[in-house]
């Protein structure tokens, strides 16, 4: 009954085109919204963009040249005639007749009196002004063809409204129903706006939802267990460190340790700047953990960082009898079993992994604590199910997503926040500069001078990850540098390299086998390689500011000079934000300026913040109204059972 093929226009053919834009089902089709609206509205003949109605008075001529047809007629528009050409519509000439009435957009040419037409519509515009929808579109796909098979799955489509009654008569809201068909088909703005409003509304309030059951998950589950730390051995630990912590680092200790000594289960989120040094927070408080003889988890969104949090952690865990395992959805399975194995008796008592360590299959023994590095890569389904494993573990998150206060409380509402704010001493602020594509020389002597200081670069190309030509162009970016730098090693690193290759070109570059790295954006979370003091972005303007602080953030771990070149043809208010500051907070509320809060620092990537319409900056009050009603509604949560659904199955309310 969901599925595509069920409704009219939709062929095999179609179906795969809905694909390509993620469309699946019939929900998703009717839920996938126009991005703008155009507003048309009769124009005169000197307007830039024509818009006029008319009466069509010859018969429609239709001529091929090349691979192109052209369609041509004449077109009454009250107070002259005008003649109208059309180009690859010839599909439409059965549609055109001698009296048809038929609106027009395109471009006038006033000495050959030809309207050059873009679009045609089968209406007239009168007077009114009509509110056209606009998609995102694929090949093979037009605006109009999809509006109607929106329209035509309209009826097929099974609405469940989330908003209870309660607060839809509150804000008088209309049916989703409705709400959903006026978005495709607005007649008027009042309607659109109060279809639009509605529906946002019901993405945030679903979302506040969560994150309130999830607030109130963890009161109730207050029994957490009380951990007794030998503190000694910790001040032992971080004095036998090869830095002194900073400040901030010490009071998230603090805050961490306080959390653990209480029988009050942690839920605690470090927010920190890149560089800032959350690892070492994280590592000591598993340390904390195995001296009271509990297992630590350690969950990182990639292969690369897990392998590098797992290095890291052998290497200060040396001198201690630990048992620390690597867990990734490329390991073995003979591997996993025993993993898995010694896991579950207890032999293992730190596990790092990437998301393969919540794996259903996996039987803790005495899981205390469990770690989640750049949780912003994480939705709210996978924040929840790591911490349902073992017994009430308590749980931390990283994140390197400076987000401003205020929504910090409201999206991580569920959490208490600790932020690391200052950097470790000794950290010159990193010169970021931005280069035309025509100083491409000047770059190279620049990489050229670096190298000789024995430093390690970075390239970075704006490829999309697995796309088609991402081969191609890196090869050629590499050939490029093989030729200007001979006597250096340089590697690649890309996402069609299998992880086996990926580790080692890491690895080696870690190690100083390679002394120039170009990359996609795969390097982009986490990875610490301190020898590095340049990065260079190639076409920058692509990256969104979270993206290009992250990368940024790869270099100036040492107390040499760093550098970040970032090559445009582009003017870009970004790049010049991107040069002006290093502060993770301030590029976030920049970044929230530019761009609204869609696709705030990366916060996008987390399955649950990916509203549809909704937008967390400009729709803040009522993200805020969301945050209140959903509070209410979960008091009495008995009263909606398709809401206590939602929540059973997200993230395991009972
Ligand atoms: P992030 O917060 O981005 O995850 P990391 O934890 O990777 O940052 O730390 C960045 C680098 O800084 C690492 O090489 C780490 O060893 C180092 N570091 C962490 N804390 C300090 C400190 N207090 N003094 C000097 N270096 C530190
Ligand atoms: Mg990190």
């Amino acid at each position: 009954m969901f599925d595509l093929n069920t409704v009219k226009g939709i062929g095999e053919k179609t179906e795969k085109i809905l694909n390509k834009l993620d469309i699946y089902n019939i929900n998703d089709l009717v839920t996938y919204y126009p991005f703008r609206y155009d507003i048309l509205k009769k124009t005169s003949l000197d307007d830039d963009k024509v818009i006029i109605s008319g009466k069509i008075i010859s018969e429609p001529l239709i001529s091929y040249f090349n691979k192109m047809n052209r369609l041509s007629f004449r077109l009454d528009i009250k107070d002259s005639i005008i003649n109208v050409i059309i180009f690859n519509r010839g599909f439409l000439k059965n549609n055109l007749q001698i009296g048809k009435i038929v609106t027009l957009i395109g471009k006038y040419e006033k000495k050959k009196n030809i309207l050059l037409a873009s679009d045609i519509k089968f209406y007239d515009i009168g007077n009114t002004t009509y509110i056209e929808p606009v998609y995102h579109l694929t090949k093979g796909l037009t605006n109009k063809s999809l509006n109607t098979i929106i329209n035509n799955s309209l009826s097929n489509a099974h609405f469940t409204d989330y908003i209870p009654d309660i607060i839809s008569n509150k804000y008088n809201f209309i049916s989703k129903k409705e709400s959903i068909f006026n978005i495709h088909n607005p007649n008027n703005f009042e309607i659109l706006k109060k279809s639009i409003t509605r529906t946002k509304y019901e993405e945030l309030f679903l979302f506040m939802l969560k994150i309130n059951a999830l607030k109130y998950k963890n009161r109730k589950l207050n029994n957490g267990y009380k951990k007794d730390i030998d503190m000694n051995k910790i001040y032992e630990f971080i004095d036998s460190l090869p830095f002194k912590l900073t400040t901030d680092q010490l009071k998230a200790l603090d805050d961490i340790f306080n959390d653990l000594k209480s029988d009050r289960r942690m839920n605690r989120l470090i927010q920190g700047d890149v560089g800032s040094g959350k690892t070492i927070v994280s590592i000591i408080s598993m340390y904390a953990l195995y001296l009271c003889n509990y297992q630590c988890a350690l969950m990182a969104p990639t292969e690369i960082l897990a392998k590098q949090h797992y290095e890291n952690i052998i290497n200060l865990f040396k001198p201690y009898n630990i048992n620390i395992c690597l867990l990734l959805g490329s390991t073995k399975k003979s591997e996993k079993k025993k993993i898995y194995e010694d896991i579950k008796n207890g032999n293992i008592n730190i596990i790092i992994g990437t998301h393969s360590i919540i794996q259903e299959d996996i039987k803790y023994n005495n899981l205390g604590l469990v770690i989640t590095d750049e949780q912003h890569r994480f939705g709210v389904n996978q924040r929840n199910s790591l911490r349902n494993k073992g017994n009430m573990p308590d749980v931390l998150y990283m994140s390197a997503t400076p987000i401003p206060r205020t929504y910090a409380l409201t999206i991580y509402g569920d959490m208490d926040i600790s932020i690391i704010k200052s950097m470790p001493s000794g950290r010159k602020k990193i010169i970021t500069e931005i280069y035309d594509t025509s100083k491409l020389k000047e770059v190279l002597y620049k990489i050229k001078s670096e190298l000789d200081l024995n430093h390690q670069i970075y390239i970075v190309s704006p490829l999309i990850e697995g796309s088609e030509d991402e081969n191609e162009d890196i090869n050629k970016l590499e050939k490029k540098f093989k030729l200007a730098f001979k006597n250096y090693n340089i590697g690649i690193l890309h996402g069609k390299l299998n992880t086996k290759e990926k580790e080692k070109v890491m690895n080696d570059f870690l190690n100083k086998k390679i002394d120039l790295l170009i990359s996609t954006t795969v390097i982009e979370v986490g990875v610490d390689v301190k020898n590095a003091s340049l990065i260079v972005i190639f076409d920058a303007y692509k990256f969104g500011l979270a993206t290009l602080h992250q990368l940024r953030g790869r270099v100036g771990r040492n107390d040499f000079q760093s550098y970040c070149i970032l090559i445009s043809n582009k003017d870009s208010k970004r790049l010049e934000i991107m040069k002006d500051t290093n502060d993770g907070f301030i590029l976030a509320e920049e970044d929230l300026k530019l761009r609204g809060y869609g696709d705030l620092f990366g916060v996008k990537q987390s399955g649950d913040m990916t509203f549809k319409l909704a937008n967390l900056t400009k729709d803040y009050n009522m993200l805020i109204k969301a945050k209140d009603d959903s509070e209410k509604i979960l008091n009495e949560i008995e009263k909606y059972p398709i809401l206590k659904d939602i929540l059973k199955e997200t993230i395991n309310m009972d």
